[in-house]
């Protein structure tokens, strides 16, 4: 079994420095169910995650006077369901929409689950979702990273030591086949509400915000802003550190935070990990792409290939990782392709 911890959570979209710092409130998580944990991070604004161990993403679970408004769908319709079928743990009022912070697959191929109520999103979210979703280059390697997840278990157990661990990784494999199997179930439900800038949901006495601030991790994020209790959901254009840059603009990014900076919170969730009341990451983050960008520019203005760019890009100064190839190569083709 010593190998079982190892082999779990594979982030394929985010840093793993985003999870390193969950310690603090990991004992925060007050309701769990079946296949969810729940944390009430303030007044009505729950924190939800899949117990399961697999790459997925947070989602919200508003609960209002009336209703309840989601955030974020998961990764599968399976881990929707999931989802839905926990959310009496917490209240048994309604849900009336669903929220896309950004088209990816961990965060809206869920979506199919709330077919039957608005789904809200960026028009942007809404065109790469309408549009050859299943041939979308970040959502293919999230499939073959089921394969080689699934690949490096049998090799695993194939070297398992003894039964006890030859047992833990085979009943690892057992759930994460039927995990990647799910996949095949899904076909991609766009938002059918959506926005370009800023909408508002008032449901009783709450005001929910859905505001797009710029360009950032995709070309259509939102955050989730509410005013009252100083907290902003930002998908995935915040962590503690460098988010997925592959489908990025990161030179649009620092002046997005930037944006973000105006609002009035002191509490951070974002789309993967704990929440942040350390708002530092958001200067530390504006920074280092900031660098990134300049660094990444200066090696195409001087006719380094991509190739040559993704050996010699050293960010090791700023305390966070190098980009990985699809992040220079998307980067290159930014530069290439200005708008
Ligand atoms: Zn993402």
């Amino acid at each position: 079994m010593k190998h079982a911890l190892r082999l779990t959570i594979r982030p394929a979209l985010v840093a793993a420095s985003v999870f390193a710092a969950g310690s603090l409130w990991a004992q925060e998580w007050t309701t769990t169910t079946d296949t969810h944990r729940f944390m009430e991070v303030r007044n009505g604004i729950w924190l939800t995650q899949t117990t399961a161990q697999v790459f997925n993403s947070n989602a919200l679970v508003i609960v209002n006077d009336e209703d309840v408004v989601i955030v974020d769908s998961h990764v599968t319709p399976s881990k929707a369901r999931d989802l839905i079928a926990s959310i009496p743990a917490i209240t048994d009022k309604p849900v009336t929409a669903l929220i896309n912070s950004h088209y990816h697959w961990d965060h809206a191929h869920g979506n199919q689950e709330f077919a039957d109520i608005p789904i809200i999103g960026h028009d942007y979210t809404r065109m790469k979702m309408a549009t050859g979703a299943h041939e979308e280059p970040t959502y293919l390697r999230g499939l073959a990273g089921n394969a080689a997840t699934l690949e490096r278990l049998a090799g695993e157990i194939e070297a398992a030591e003894d039964d006890e661990e030859r047992e833990g990784l085979e009943a690892y494999r057992a759930m994460f086949a039927a995990h990647a199997a799910d996949f095949d179930e899904i076909v991609p439900l766009p938002p059918d509400v959506t926005m370009n800038e800023k909408m508002t949901l008032f449901r009783g006495g709450r005001e929910i915000q859905v505001i797009f601030l710029g360009r950032a991790h995709t070309g259509g994020d939102v955050v989730v802003y509410f005013p009252q209790d100083k907290l902003v959901f930002t998908g995935d254009i915040l962590f503690g550190g460098p988010s997925f840059l592959g489908d990025g603009y990161v030179d649009d990014w620092p002046q997005t935070l930037e944006n973000l900076k105006a609002l009035d919170f002191d509490i951070v969730v974002p789309g993967h990990g704990p929440p942040m009341t350390d708002l530092s990451p958001i200067e530390k983050s504006q920074d280092y792409y900031r660098a990134l960008w300049e660094r990444t520019a200066a090696k195409h203005a001087a006719g380094v290939s991509v190739e040559e760019a993704i050996e010699t890009i050293d960010m090791s100064d700023t305390g966070f990782r190098n980009p990985s190839d699809v992040e220079v190569q998307r980067m290159y083709h930014r530069l290439e392709n200005p708008d």
